[in-house]
Parts: structure tokens; sequence; C-alpha cells
């Protein structure tokens, strides 16, 4: 199966959908391509005989498509049940063995499956350290500890969009005599993504955030690296992850790679043309609204918003109710009452933390979709803040 013109499976042409950095809708190629895995009699790919083979191929496939999309061998590339365990596992594996010797650097504005991990590691005495952000969400001038053994800094910030430098941190972090891991769940598809011209030691990616399915994703590592299995067993993936592979996943996920390298220049030009003008007209519409994040460097397709006066929540509810999905902040701190870690980190004021609005575009959405969402927004901001006052 090779992949056709991007296009969106029928139940999502109902909605207007912004919320693509939670998930990305599925691409019809993708679910063209898992329903004929799912048609098709099935073999474990580690089985020998024919059906076997045939599964081992659909999977040889996919690994080539997502390698190709990340400028990597397909050898580097070990399947994972997602992005949560692709950097689990590479936190984890750097400090498998040698228990708390050494180190461990994260961005403040890391993604929950570093945040969290990291934390743990500390509990168990890896010394950890916090390197802060600035207002925009970049990185402010560190240095790392004496001993760090990792860095682990996101490509692109799944909140506010904001890209780091990823090879600057690479250079930094082998100056240092430190890996660095970089979560590229977010700026896969997006903007280009190269592990060696980006010269990290590990990358993590997932399929759903480019239009594949959910529960599939992959670890990258250079050649060479050893990286201890967090989950052992039968010994797939090259004694790298254990468990049979889930073909179907797969399949999709490959044909999402495919469709992102054939697509990703026209549509980030299309995205960022849309996302500026909703930007544009949001702001010249409603007072005392700002755009967060790196204005100059930020992923095409995200706009993070703060409005002073209205509650988040509210306004997504409010959004919801006229067919309308965007998100609070993060898909994951969306609902616990508490504000982004990711903007707290930046320092934005607390008057714009409660009115955070996340709107992620993909590569379907419409200009006239956009259209709707502005007049939307606008509306729901003023009786919110009318009804506030
Ligand atoms: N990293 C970033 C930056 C993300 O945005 C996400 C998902 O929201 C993840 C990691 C986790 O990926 P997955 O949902 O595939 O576990």
């Amino acid at each position: 199966m090779t992949a056709g013109p991007a296009a969106r499976a029928p139940e999502e042409a109902q909605a207007v959908y912004l919320d693509c950095n939670a998930t990305a809708p599925l691409l019809a190629e993708c679910a063209a391509a898992m329903a004929e895995e799912a048609a098709t009699a099935r073999g474990n790919p580690s089985s020998l005989h024919a059906l076997g083979r045939r599964a081992r191929a659909v999977v040889d496939a996919a690994r080539e498509a997502v390698a190709r999309l990340v400028g990597a061998a397909p050898e580097a590339v070990a399947f994972t049940s997602g992005g949560t365990e692709a950097n689990v596992w590479a936190l984890r594996a750097a400090f498998a063995g040698n228990g708390a010797a050494g180190g461990l650097a994260v961005s403040a504005v890391e993604h929950p499956s570093i945040l969290e991990t990291a934390r743990d590691l500390e509990r168990h005495g890896v010394a950890l350290q916090v390197l802060p952000v600035d207002a925009r969400g970049r990185l402010a001038p560190f240095g790392l500890e004496p001993g760090t053994r990792l860095l682990a800094a996101m490509a692109a910030n799944n909140e506010t969009g904001t890209l780091f430098d990823v090879p600057a941190l690479a250079a930094a972090a082998h100056a240092a005599g430190a890996r660095l891991h970089c979560d590229a769940v977010q700026a896969l598809g997006k903007v280009p993504v190269d592990v060696v011209a980006w010269d990290v030691d590990s990358c993590a990616v997932s399929a759903h955030k480019i239009g594949g399915p959910q529960g599939i994703g992959a670890l990258v590592t250079r050649p060479g690296l050893g990286v201890e299995p967090l989950l052992r067993g039968g010994g797939q993936e090259h004694g790298r992850r254990s468990g049979t592979e889930n073909v179907m996943a797969i399949a999709g996920f490959g044909v999402a790679a495919q469709v992102a390298e054939r697509d990703l220049a026209a549509t980030a030009a299309r995205m960022r043309a849309l996302r500026d003008g909703l930007e544009a007209d949001l702001l010249a519409a409603l007072p005392d609204c700002a755009v967060q994040g790196d204005r100059e460097r930020r992923l095409p397709n995200t706009a993070s918003l703060g409005f002073a006066g209205v509650k988040g929540e509210a306004l997504v509810v409010s959004l919801d109710a006229q067919g309308i999905c965007v998100s609070t902040g993060s898909a994951c701190s969306s609902g616990s009452g508490r504000p982004s870690h990711v903007l707290v980190a930046m320092g934005v004021p607390a008057g714009q933390l409660g009115g955070a609005l996340r709107i992620s575009l993909g590569p379907a959405t419409t200009q006239a979709e956009v259209a709707v969402a502005v007049r939307a927004i606008v509306t729901a901001v003023r009786r919110l803040r009318a009804l506030a006052a």
C-alpha cells in the first residue's frame, strides 16, 4: 500500500477539528492500509512461514518509511506503543545498569512523559537539573551540571509550538560528555526532522500526531548506541523491545510517514498562512488577547492564545457546543483545573493563565473552518467576559 492524496476519514468531516496536537484525524490512506491488514490472513512477524514473512514485510516497509521521514537508517527505528513509551524508554535506559550515577537534565517545558519519569528517577537518586525557559518558551542559556549523563529536550513544544535549537543542544550535551534525547513527537510531519543533521543520540516519534493510528510510535537511536530494553521477553525489534508487533498500527504509521514526507513543505506553508490569519483576526477583534510562544521559531500549525478575564475550560465547552474542537492547553492537563506547566514556566501572567487556549491546525484544515472558529471564539470570549463583568 502506498500513499495516495491526503484525505480525511468521512466521520471527521462534521466537526471543525482544531486540536491536531492532541491527536490528528486518521488519514483515509492509513485507515485503508489498516483495513487491508485487518482483512488479510494474519501472521506473526516472528513466524517463519509465508504468513509470518508477509507480516514481517509489512513491518519492514513501514520501518523504512518512518526511517526516511527522520533521516535515519531503518535499523535505527524500534517501534513502541507511542511517544510516551519512547520517551520513558530513553530516560530509563540511560540510567539502567549503573544505578543513580550521573545526572539528568530536562527542560521545564517537556511533555509529562519526560518530566514524570525524570522525577521518578530523581526519587531513586538521579541528580535532576530542570532547565528554565524564557517568556517565549525558549531555553534560557544554561550550563549542564558536571556528570550529566543525559539531556532531554524536545524539538517542538506541544502547547506553544516553540522550537528548540536541537543541533545546538546536541553540541552542548556532547561538549559536556552527555547524550541528547530529543522528543520530536510534535515536530514530526510539521517541520523537517533529521536525526543525523541534528546529531541527536535518540529521538521519540508518534504516529497519531501525523495522521496515523494511536498507540504506535518509535524510538530512533544513533547507530551503535546501546539501549537497555524497557520490555524484555521474546526479543522482537532486534532484542530492543519485546512484544508481538502491532502490525496493523505499524502499517498505518508507515503510510502516515509516506504522506508526511510527500506533503510536509506544502502542508506547512498552508497551515502557517491559516494560523497566522487566525491569530491576526483574533488579535484585531479582541482586546487583552496575547499570542504565547516564540512567534519567530514555532510550529506552523499551533496557536497558543491567552484571553484575559475568561476561563479556558468555559471557552472550550462553549466552542464544543458549536462543534469546534480546541484545547485549553495540552490534552493531558486539560480538565485538571491546574494551569499549564509550560505557560507557568514561561512566566505567563496569572490573568492570562486561566484563559489559555491551544488551537492546532491539520493538513486538511480549511480557510472556511478557520473563519467559523474565529467568529465563534470572538463571540464566546465577548459573552464570557460580559458574564464575568
Ligand atoms: N511528547 C509530546 C511532545 C507530545 O505532545 C505527546 C503527546 O501528546 C507525547 C510525547 C506522547 O505521545 P503518545 O501520545 O504517542 O504517547
